[in-house]
C-alpha cells in the first residue's frame, strides 16, 4: 500500500480522499492556492503547499506546480478528485512519466473518453446502445440537414469537448439547426478550444441514470447499481437519488451489464460511472466519466462500499476483493448539493464567509463537507459547500429523514439552496419519484 498521497483538489472531495486516506494509514499532502490557505482540507492533511494564486489556472490546474510539491514530498501517489486535472490525461501521463501512480484510469481510456465523439463511437461498436445520430463531426451542413430528417426533430447539437453542461444547443426545425450548429460550434471553440460538433436525436423528457462501475488492473469489473441525476440546472446535477425511483432488478441487470461492457471495451481501471439517458423503457450511452463522482456517496450508503478506498487500493495494484454476486442493494439514498447560490435569482453564486454554522446529523444522515463555521467560499471556483445526504429503509424514509435534516442545517453569512432543496423533498412530483432532467423548469413556480 502507499505510504503517502498527494492530493491535487480542494474542498470537500480533498477532504473525503484525506478520510479514506487516514483510514487505510496512509500519509497525506494537500495543495492550496492563497483563497484556501484556512480551507477545512488544508488542517486535516500532514502536510499542506500553496501552489499558487487564486486563479485555478495558475493553482489547481498548475501541472508543474503540483508535480514540484509531489516530487518534494516524496508521495507514492496522486488524487485528483474530481473536476480540475481529474480527467486531463497529460497530468496522468505526467505522473506516470515521474513514478508516480496516478488514482485513477489508465491514460489512454481518459483519452478516449474525453471526446464524446469518439466515445460514442467506440460505444457503439462495443454494442452499448447509443441515440440515433452521427458519429462524426459536423463539416457540411447539408448533410446534417438530411440527417436530422431521418432521425427526425429536435436534434441537439453536442461540443465533442464539452462538459460541465456547456456546449449543447437544442433545434426543432431546419432553420434552428443552421443557427445551433453555428452557435455551439462558436460556443465550443471559445470555452474549449475545439469547434469540434456532432448531432444526435434529442429526448425531450429523459431520466439521466448512471451506473457506477470499479474495475481492478487485472480485468475485473463489477457495478454497484444505479444512482438517478434527472434534477439539474443548465445540465448541471443538484440532487441525486439511488436507486432511480423507477428502477426494478431487470432493468438494473441490463444497465450494469452495458456499464461493464463500457468499462471493459476501452480497458478500464478504477472507479468509473457511465451515465445513460433513459427514455420509455430504453437507454443510451451519454458518457463516461473517468474519475469519482460528486454524488458517489449515496452507491457507499446502498452497497456499503467505500468508493474512494477501492480506488486507492486498485491504484496500489489490489484485486478486487468482491464479485458481482456479493454487490447488495440495501435502502434508498438522497443526496442534496448544498451550494452557495441562489435559487430564486437563477442560481446564481453567492460566495463570503460563512458566519455561523450549525450541521445536521441524526440517524441515517451523513454530511461530507469542505467547510466550518468562519471558512470562506471563494468567488473563483464551483460554489460547492456540501452534500448531505440522508438514508432510509426505502425512499419514503430517505426523504423524510432529508426533510428533517435540511430544517437543522443553518449556514449564515451566504445565500444557500437549502431552501430550494426544502422546496423539492416536499413536492408531489418528486415525492411520487415523477421527475426528469426538465424538472426544475417544469416546477419553476412552485419551486420559487
Ligand atoms: P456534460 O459532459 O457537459 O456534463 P452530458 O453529455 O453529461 O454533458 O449531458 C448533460 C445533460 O445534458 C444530460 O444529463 C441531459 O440532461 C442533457 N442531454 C445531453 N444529451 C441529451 C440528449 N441527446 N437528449 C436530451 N438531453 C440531453
Amino acid at each position: 500500500m502507499f505510504k503517502k498521497v498527494l492530493i491535487a483538489n480542494r474542498g470537500e472531495i480533498a477532504v473525503r480522499v484525506i478520510r479514506a486516506c487516514q483510514e487505510l494509514g496512509i500519509k497525506t499532502v494537500a495543495v492550496y492556492s492563497e483563497a484556501d490557505e484556512h480551507s477545512l482540507y488544508t488542517t486535516l492533511a500532514d502536510e499542506c503547499y500553496c501552489i499558487g494564486p487564486p486563479q485555478a489556472s495558475k493553482s489547481y490546474l498548475n501541472i508543474e506546480r503540483i508535480m514540484t510539491v509531489a516530487e518534494k514530498t516524496g508521495v507514492d501517489a496522486i488524487h485528483p478528485g474530481y473536476g480540475f486535472l481529474s480527467e486531463n490525461p497529460k497530468f496522468a501521463k505526467a505522473c506516470e512519466d515521474r513514478g508516480i501512480v496516478f488514482i485513477g484510469p489508465p491514460v489512454e481510456a481518459i483519452e478516449s473518453m474525453g471526446s464524446k465523439i469518439n466515445a460514442k463511437r467506440i460505444m457503439k461498436n462495443a454494442g452499448v446502445p447509443v441515440l440515433p445520430g452521427r458519429e462524426d463531426p459536423i463539416e457540411d451542413p447539408n448533410e446534417v440537414i438530411e440527417v436530422a430528417e431521418e432521425i427526425g426533430y429536435p436534434v441537439i447539437i453536442k461540443a465533442s469537448a464539452g462538459g460541465g453542461g456547456m456546449g449543447m444547443g437544442v433545434a426543432y426545425n431546419k432553420q434552428e439547426l443552421i443557427e445551433t450548429i453555428e452557435s455551439t460550434k462558436s460556443i465550443a471553440q471559445s470555452a474549449f478550444g475545439d469547434s469540434t460538433v456532432f448531432i444526435e436525436k434529442y429526448l425531450e423528457k429523459p431520466r439521466h441514470i448512471e451506473i457506477q462501475i470499479l474495475a481492478d488492473k487485472y480485468g475485473n469489473v463489477v457495478h454497484l447499481g444505479d444512482r438517478e441525476c434527472s434534477i439539474q440546472r443548465r445540465h448541471q446535477k443538484l440532487i441525486e437519488e439511488a436507486p432511480a425511483p423507477i428502477m426494478t432488478e431487470e432493468l438494473r441487470v441490463k444497465m450494469g451489464e452495458a456499464a461493464v461492457k463500457a468499462a471493459k471495451a476501452i480497458n478500464y481501471h478504477s472507479a468509473g460511472t457511465v451515465e445513460f439517458l433513459y427514455n420509455n423503457g430504453e437507454f443510451y450511452f451519454l458518457e463516461m466519466n473517468t474519475r469519482v463522482q460528486v454524488e458517489h456517496p449515496i452507491t457507499e450508503i446502498i452497497t456499503g462500499c467505500d468508493i474512494v478506498k477501492e480506488q486507492i487500493k486498485i491504484a496500489a495494484g489490489e484485486k478486487l476483493s468482491f464479485t458481482q454476486e456479493d454487490v447488495e442493494i440495501r435502502g434508498h439514498a438522497i443526496e442534496c448539493r448544498i451550494n452557495a447560490e441562489d435559487a430564486v435569482n437563477d442560481f446564481i453564486p453567492s460566495p463570503g464567509k460563512i458566519k455561523h454554522y450549525r450541521s445536521p446529523g441524526g440517524p441515517g444522515i451523513r454530511l461530507d463537507s469542505g467547510v466550518y463555521g468562519g471558512a470562506e467560499i471563494p468567488p473563483y471556483y464551483d460554489s460547492l459547500i456540501s452534500k448531505l445526504i440522508a438514508y432510509g429503509r426505502d425512499r419514503n424514509e430517505a426523504i423524510a429523514r432529508m426533510k428533517r435534516a435540511l430544517s437543522e442545517y443553518m449556514i449564515l453569512g451566504v445565500i444557500t439552496n437549502i431552501p430550494f432543496h426544502k422546496a423539492v423533498v416536499e413536492e408531489p412530483d418528486f415525492i411520487k419519484g415523477n421527475i426528469s432532467t426538465h424538472y426544475i423548469d417544469d416546477h419553476a413556480e412552485y419551486l420559487k
